[in-house]
């Protein structure tokens, strides 16, 4: 059967990438309240500040040892690294609401499972090779978020020369705050980030010290990969990651956003 035909109607993901003059994917994607399925798929939405609407969530990217400091504590030369990216799957999103301290679940198979803080920037326009001086025009929003990552997993992945999927890209990999539009908050390019446990500092650096900006990880990432709206990245963390176990509350700041808290249990 032709899949156009099947997928006929209004298509989300088609109607979304016309508005934004941009080719729809080229992958099947259809409308799930009109496609007759044997059974409903959850989308990922994550609020929007101030809004009633809500953010769907497309891809989630993440950019790897993207401060210095960070990059050395992890075994790298950060002068030579060109950035890096890997994705978690986007039902790995735990939405936060600002003001409480959700459960967050300690996952299976670990017994070092890391915290990492980051800005998330949140694509409203897609595209390819996006030059950096153009690159902050695809924003949408910002927003705050953990890369929560299972240390021993990744780094014995990693050892072998294998994926990194079971280190991080797993079930709730992502807790994240509510979106904030770009027009409210302007671009985040300095400014503190720091992360407690406990009410303890473990993370306290500033947005200034990436070594990669927001810009450029958008141009790299759309030369690799073609960007659509709904596509967010995890900007990469700063120095002195660490274990959490059940138990721990994680507070995370950034400067110009509402705090981010999980308890881990
Ligand atoms: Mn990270």
């Amino acid at each position: 059967m032709d899949r156009r035909k099947f997928f006929h109607g209004t298509a989300a993901a088609a109607v979304a990438g016309t508005v934004a003059g941009c080719a729809s994917p080229s992958t099947a994607n259809g409308d799930m309240a009109t496609a007759r399925t044997p059974f409903t798929v959850a989308g990922t939405f994550i609020p929007v500040m101030g809004s009633d609407e809500k953010y769907p969530v497309r891809r989630i990217y993440c950019i790897g040892r993207n401060y210095a400091a960070h990059s050395r504590e992890m075994g790298s030369d950060p002068t030579r690294e060109p950035p890096f990216f890997f994705q978690k799957p986007t039902d790995a999103i735990q939405w936060v609401a600002a003001g409480t301290t959700p459960d967050h679940p300690y996952p299976p198979l670990t017994k070092n499972y890391h915290y990492e803080a980051e800005l998330v920037v949140a694509l409203g326009k897609g595209g390819r090779n996006i030059p950096i001086d153009k690159a902050l025009d695809h924003v949408w929003g910002y927003t705050l978020g953990l890369d929560m990552t299972r240390r021993d997993l990744q780094r014995a992945m990693g050892d072998e020369k294998k994926p990194w999927e079971i280190g991080k890209s797993f079930d709730r990999s992502a807790p994240i705050g509510a979106i904030h539009k770009v027009a409210q908050t302007s671009h985040f390019t300095q400014g503190a980030i720091w992360l407690k446990v406990n009410g303890q500092v473990k993370q306290n650096a500033n947005l200034n010290q990436m070594i990669w900006s927001v810009a450029e990880q958008i141009s790299k990432l759309s030369d690799a990969f073609e960007l659509f709206p709904g596509d967010i990245i995890y900007s990469g963390t700063p120095e002195n990651v660490g274990p959490v176990v059940r138990g721990d509350v994680i507070e995370m700041h950034i400067d110009g956003l509402p705090n981010l808290s999980v308890k881990i249990v």
